[in-house]
C-alpha cells in the first residue's frame, strides 16, 4: 500500500503571500458571485428553474415516490413485518406494528398491521430494496417524481400519505 508524504502535500499546496490575506478569498469569492449573476441576469444562463412554473425532467430511470398498496378487498396489505425496515440501507423507514382489533380487522389481513409508517425522504436513495424486500408487495416505488417542498415535515411520507399517492382505496396490482 502506498503512504502519502504530508510534508511533500504540504508544501506543495503553499500559500502565495497574497493567499494569505483575506482580501484575496473575499474577493475571489464575490467574483464568483458576480460571474454568476451576470450570467443568470443577462445571458440566460441560470441553473435554477422557476418552480413550479417550469419543472426538470427526471431521468427515465428515476423509479419515483413511494407508494403503498391495498388488496382486491381493500385492506392494507402491509403487515408490518419489518422487512423493508431492516433491509433499508438509510435508515429511512420508521414503522410501528400494531395488533388488529376485531374492530379494524376487516381492513387487514393478518394479526398485525403498520400502525405508524414513515419514509424520510430525506434519507432515502431511492435504491428499492424496500419493495424488492416486502413478502406482501405493499409498498413500490410507483409514484409521482414530484418532491419539492418548503419543510422537512412534508418530506415524511406517511403511510396515509403513500396509500393516497396509489390512488384511492382498492387498488390493482402495479401496472
Ligand atoms: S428506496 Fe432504499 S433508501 Fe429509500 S426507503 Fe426504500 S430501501 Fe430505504
Ligand atoms: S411494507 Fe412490506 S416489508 Fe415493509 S413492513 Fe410492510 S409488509 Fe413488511
Amino acid at each position: 500500500m502506498g503512504t502519502v508524504n504530508v510534508v511533500n502535500v504540504a508544501a506543495k499546496h503553499k500559500l502565495a503571500w497574497y493567499q494569505k490575506l483575506y482580501f484575496y478569498s473575499i474577493g475571489n469569492g464575490l467574483w464568483i458571485t458576480l460571474k454568476h449573476f451576470v450570467k443568470a441576469a443577462f445571458l440566460k444562463g441560470a441553473v435554477t428553474l422557476e418552480f413550479p412554473e417550469k419543472r426538470r425532467k427526471y431521468s427515465s430511470r428515476f423509479r419515483g415516490m413511494h407508494s403503498m398498496k391495498r388488496d382486491e378487498q381493500g385492506r392494507e396489505r402491509c403487515t408490518s413485518c419489518f422487512c423493508c425496515m431492516w433491509i433499508c440501507p438509510a435508515d429511512a423507514i420508521h414503522i410501528e406494528a400494531g395488533l388488529v382489533t376485531p374492530e379494524i380487522q376487516h381492513l387487514h389481513p393478518e394479526d398485525k398491521y403498520a400502525k405508524k409508517f414513515e419514509i424520510d425522504l430525506l434519507r432515502c436513495i431511492f435504491c428499492g430494496l424496500c419493495e424488492e424486500a416486502c413478502p406482501k408487495g405493499a409498498i413500490y416505488l410507483d409514484g409521482p417524481a414530484e418532491m419539492a417542498a418548503d419543510n422537512r415535515e412534508d418530506l415524511i411520507l406517511t403511510k396515509e400519505r403513500m396509500m393516497e399517492k396509489s390512488g384511492g382505496p382498492i387498488l390493482g396490482e402495479r401496472k
